[in-house]
């Protein structure tokens, strides 16, 4: 994997993507500066070395063109905070006043171009786009995992500007890549994976693809009702995809002839509304009467998966075990939690990836008691999905 290390950035400048798509408030603040943060031991390296940096982003999802409440100008303060240094801006990232700056950058020296989704051509991978993108800098430096499953532009189609020796990965992009490859290809045994979340539609083709490298399968969420289903069980009014029962059945059967443990819960906390003020009763999963639903695993399932975690070697974790946003139906997915720091503690490697879960582990405050907590919710599941993405291919061609 060629990355940032193996460049001395002196004199050079860095065209950088990252992913600095921070949510702000109604002031334009940044109230998560996770993605900032994440981004800054890449810009000091270059720094550090005596280059100079031009910096690629996207903010939201602009429909129509330039919106002020896009512009990236909002996250300059925060952006230079953390680095320590005085961060210029380009109010468009393709004008010519915008390729003046960027030439006039001296070592040092940090640009930041506005909101590259404000020009349509950046989503569609227009190469025209891509090729004037390119003249920003001399080296290509990709840090943006968030959104390296997407061919754009600046995230892939950019790459082919420039010679092998003059494009890599940055600590983001290197990190993530090293930590899923050492889940998927490297991993100790026993391998468990626990998938949860709303929908089994989403997440078919990912266990899939774990049959081939995990030997636990844990299954929570909303997702577990369909294969509850499947087998025969009643589910009340849980969460249930009634067109995937079959692909369920397939895949447990799949499961089975390949010799991997399916784990899926056996009992429920349900209730009779979608509130936390609901009533609630702790059932056999495969009995759940009519006018109920399931919104979190059963205390004998957490014991179960527990077991199975604690003696784990390596442990992927995407989405909750329950509807974990209300307090009464977080149990399933805090333990989980907790059960894999413990399996951390004992010299597990564990990744978390995937929006829900991530806030999951932040929200326990267990991001330290884990290996790895990716940024991308997308990508990563994509990477798992595919065994690659167009802004890891782009760079590696
Ligand atoms: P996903 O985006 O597919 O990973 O799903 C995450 C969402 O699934 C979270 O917002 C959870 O509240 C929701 N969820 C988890 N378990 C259940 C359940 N048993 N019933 C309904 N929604 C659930």
């Amino acid at each position: 994997m060629k990355t940032i290390d193996s460049i001395n950035f002196s004199q050079k400048k860095a065209l950088i993507r990252v992913d600095f798509n921070v949510p702000l408030n109604e002031e334009f603040e940044v109230t998560d500066n996770t993605r900032i943060k994440a981004a800054i031991p890449t810009l000091k390296k270059i720094l550090k070395d005596g280059g100079s940096i031009v910096l690629m982003s996207h903010l939201g999802r602009p429909k129509d063109g330039p919106a002020d409440k896009y512009s990236l100008k909002h996250i300059i303060k925060e952006a230079s905070n953390l680095l320590g240094t005085e961060i210029k801006f380009a109010d468009d990232c393709i004008s010519e006043k915008s390729f003046q700056q960027s030439s006039a950058l001296k070592p040092g020296e940090v640009l930041l171009l506005e909101n590259l989704r404000f020009h349509k051509e950046e989503e569609k991978g227009n190469e025209v786009f891509a090729q004037k993108l390119s003249k920003h800098g001399n080296i290509y430096v990709n840090d943006a995992f968030g959104t390296a499953h997407r061919a754009h532009a600046s995230t892939a189609v950019m790459a082919q500007f420039f010679e092998p020796q003059n494009k890599c990965f940055g600590y983001v992009m290197a990190g993530e890549i090293s930590s899923i490859d050492k889940v998927l290809n490297k991993s100790e045994k026993p391998f468990t994976a626990i998938i949860g979340g709303a929908k089994v539609s989403d997440k078919i083709m990912i266990i899939e693809q774990l049959m081939n490298k995990a030997d636990n399968i844990i299954i929570g969420g909303g997702m577990a009702f369909t294969f509850v289903k499947a087998m025969g069980g009643k589910i009340g009014k849980s969460l249930c995809e009634d067109d995937r029962l079959e692909t369920a059945k397939q895949l447990l059967d799949k499961a089975k002839a390949k010799g991997i443990a399916m784990h899926i819960p056996v009992d429920a906390v349900i209730a009779d509304d979608f509130s936390n003020d609901a009533n609630t009763k702790e059932v056999d999963i495969t009995q759940i009467p009519e006018g109920w639903m399931g919104l979190d695993i059963g205390s004998n399932s957490i014991k179960q998966f527990g077991e199975v975690i604690k003696k784990s070697k390596t442990i992927l974790w995407n989405g909750p075990m329950g509807v974990f946003e209300m307090s009464n139906f977080e149990k399933g997915t805090k333990q989980v939690a907790y059960d894999i720091a413990e399996a951390t503690k004992g010299a597990a490697y564990s990744l978390i990836g995937g929006g829900d879960s991530v806030a999951a582990i932040n929200k326990y405050n267990l991001a330290d008691q884990v290996s790895y907590v990716s940024t991308g919710g997308g990508a990563l599941l994509e990477y798992i999905e595919q065994g690659t993405l167009p802004g890891i291919k782009a760079i590696e061609n």
